[in-house]
């Protein structure tokens, strides 16, 4: 089996796994106990912290922990409105290609009176700091833009968007979910106010996160109750989930950069042989993504179909796009660098990791390319675009 979808989520590392076990067996006090048994969780919960923080170039007192990506991004974004709205200002600027924990929390906020201005993306899959400018107003109180786009992997200008809302005066937030632990982020270098991760996209436990929030920023509870978390989320804190976070967080800085070269190299080799597809098309920048993102449309075929033929063969992919539920909605990202309808809905992700070889990337490359012919054997589309009957967009 080849598992390449790891923008999905990523197999628990050993270090991860070990601290994890080892801490539910041994560390189970609660956090909050005053007693020796309560401490030792205590300890291991703000060495944790410490560790995190550490990672990103923040301080362990700028860190909160949540259950995971989505959790941070909605307290974030629900932080940033309330400061904004107790000021008077209730403009929010964002962009279309957005996760859903955002996307879907804007539209809340929308209903609660909010205006939300959605940059458009380039083609590219990249968004220019010169937009953001333009869109900021007087009564702009956030900009919420993602460190790298979890479909395509497309990396954003973070540190001069940051400098822009520095400059503007308006809070900034980031979800890096993609993009921390397989790229290098530096809060103070990127200037950033507040950024979101997942504990599950770095070979952390599921369930876990956190929320990097700049010193002074007073963040709103999402969950009240008990006096965890200085306040600002209740609940006993999930100590051994938190410290293998840690843990796997630690082990991804440490050898990032092997990682990242390896895995870029992969990466490339796969675009290479996939671009010799015929009507198929690399989505998003070809150099400006995530070390293990591919993500190619094919016209003619059906990207659900080619997902469960790649599995017959032993690789396990995605189309990318969320619909997961029976939707048969193209993905929004796709839409928003410029696919049409037909093209988006023949897209396949594939997200690779260190573990890959590269029997397995010319695996891959002759798989996907007979499967893609198979489909377009008895697609009525492609037999249209053969004929002539309609044009070839890729
Ligand atoms: C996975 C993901 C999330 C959600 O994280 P969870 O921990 O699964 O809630 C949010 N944003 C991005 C970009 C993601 O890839």
């Amino acid at each position: 089996m080849i598992y390449a979808d790891n923008a999905a989520t990523t197999q628990m590392s050993e270090v991860a796994f070990n601290t994890m076990t080892n801490l539910m067996k041994e560390i189970w006090g609660n956090p909050s106990s005053l007693y020796t048994k309560g401490q030792e969780s205590r300890e291991v919960l703000e060495k944790a912290r410490e560790e995190i923080a550490g990672v990103i170039g923040a301080d362990a007192r700028e860190i909160l922990f949540t259950s995971g990506g989505s959790e941070s991004d909605n307290q974030a974004l629900l932080t940033a409105a309330r400061i904004g709205a107790r000021k008077g200002k209730m403009h929010i600027v964002s962009d279309a290609f957005e996760h859903h924990a955002i996307l879907h929390t804007l539209n809340r906020l929308k209903e609660e009176g909010f205006e939300v201005t959605l940059l458009d993306v380039h083609e590219n899959g990249i968004i220019d700091p010169a937009q953001v400018e333009d869109a900021i107003r007087e009564d702009t109180c956030l900009v919420t833009i993602m460190y790298a786009n979890n479909e395509i992997g497309t990396i954003q200008p973070i540190k001069e968007i940051g400098e822009v809302c520095k400059k503007k005066n308006v809070l900034f937030h980031t979800d890096a979910v993609q993009a921390i632990g397989h790229i290098d982020i530096d809060v103070e270098r990127d200037n950033i106010d507040m950024l979101s991760a997942s504990g599950h996209k770095f070979n952390g436990p599921k369930g876990v996160g956190f929320l990097y929030a700049r010193k002074g920023i007073n963040l709103s509870n999402l969950i009240e109750g008990g006096a965890q978390e200085k306040g600002k989320r209740a609940g006993t804190e999930n100590v051994p989930a938190i410290a293998a976070m840690a843990a796997a967080l630690r082990e991804k800085k440490d050898t990032l950069e092997k990682n990242a070269t390896y895995v870029s190299k992969m990466r490339d080799k796969l675009i290479e042989g996939l671009s010799s597809i015929p009507h198929s098309a690399l989505n998003g920048d070809a150099k400006n993504r995530l070390p293990g993102n591919v993500n190619f449309c094919f016209e003619g075929i059906e990207g659900e179909s080619l997902l469960l033929l790649l599995d017959d063969r032993g690789i396990l992919a995605s189309s990318g796009s969320a619909c997961t539920s029976g939707s048969l909605d193209p993905s929004h990202v796709l839409l928003a660098i410029g696919r049409v309808h037909d093209v988006a809905h023949g897209s396949l992700r594939l997200t690779i990791d260190e573990t890959v070889s590269e029997e397995e990337i010319d695996y891959i490359v002759k798989n996907v390319s007979e499967v893609v012919e198979y489909l377009r054997g008895f697609s009525p589309v492609w037999r249209d675009l053969v004929n002539g009957k309609r044009e070839f967009v890729l």
